[in-house]
């Protein structure tokens, strides 16, 4: 069934405080439970570890601290999406040079990266939350280098009427029909046994392109990879920027 699960859908129930405490308390204990072994260790053998492997561990330290770090800020993105209190702070932002920065910073954390970011020389500047659409277009490329194809990742900007929109797509295994009706749900992962996060990443991402009146999607061709697209309303922030 496919159960639009957006944050702006009427009718839609609250996550639930169950759904929250049964995943946070899982997706904590993992990261906590590296750091404790790994500083344990580090505190009773400092004298007999060499350096590589003292840095190895604290290395694995900072990544779990992190993750850690990214789950609170996904529990404070749900909270605010839910309540409807989530401000935007919006300016004109040039999205291909954000785009470009994702790929950037994504590429520090996964050198294994390929991406091309392609806009037309028309793309205008849009009045959104530079810093909410960054967290958006992160996700996408992440997801694309963590369940498709790190190599083959193009960014583009297209114009249509009355709208500007950002695709992002891969060329990995593509995601199956029942699968894809689901991508957007809160929690959901198609493959339990692949590594990976929260399963909030799409559900977030939706609700911030939502709150900017634009719409999140994704298609899929099994075999060929897939492509989320977000769209913006360009008349409202044309409007709203003329009047400032
Ligand atoms: P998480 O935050 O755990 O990474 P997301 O909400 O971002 O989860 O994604 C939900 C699920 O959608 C993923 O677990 C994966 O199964 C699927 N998915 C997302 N992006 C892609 C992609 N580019 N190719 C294939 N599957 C994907």
């Amino acid at each position: 069934m496919n159960r639009p699960d957006g944050p702006h859908d009427t009718g839609e129930e609250p996550v639930s405080a169950m759904d929250i405490v049964a995943t946070v308390s899982h997706e904590l204990r993992s990261p906590l439970t590296s750091i404790k072994g790994y500083t344990a260790l580090l505190l009773n053998r400092w004298d007999v570890l060499d350096d590589d492997r003292k840095q190895f561990m604290l290395a694995q330290v900072a990544q779990d601290a992190d993750r850690v770090t990214r789950l609170l800020n996904e529990l404070l993105d749900i909270s605010r999406l839910e309540t409807g209190r989530l401000s935007l702070r919006r300016a004109m932002v040039d999205l291909q040079a954000l785009a470009a920065d994702v790929v950037a910073k994504v590429g520090l954390a996964a050198p294994e990266l390929e991406a091309t970011v392609t806009f037309p020389a028309d793309f205008p500047e849009v009045y959104v939350d530079g810093d909410k659409l960054t967290q958006v277009l992160t996700n996408l490329v992440e997801n694309a280098v963590k369940y498709a194809d790190p190599t083959g990742v193009r960014i583009s900007g297209e114009l249509a009427d009355g709208e500007v929109a950002v695709a992002v797509s891969d060329r990995g295994e593509g995601i199956a029909a029942e699968d894809l009706a689901h991508v957007f749900d809160r929690f959901f992962h198609a493959d339990e046994g692949r590594p990976s996060g929260t399963g909030l990443g799409l559900w977030i991402s939706r609700g911030l392109v939502e709150a900017h009146g634009g719409q999140l999607t994704a298609e899929s061709q099994p075999g060929r990879g897939s492509t989320f697209r977000f769209t913006l309303p360009t008349g409202e922030f044309e409007r709203i920027h003329g009047e400032g």
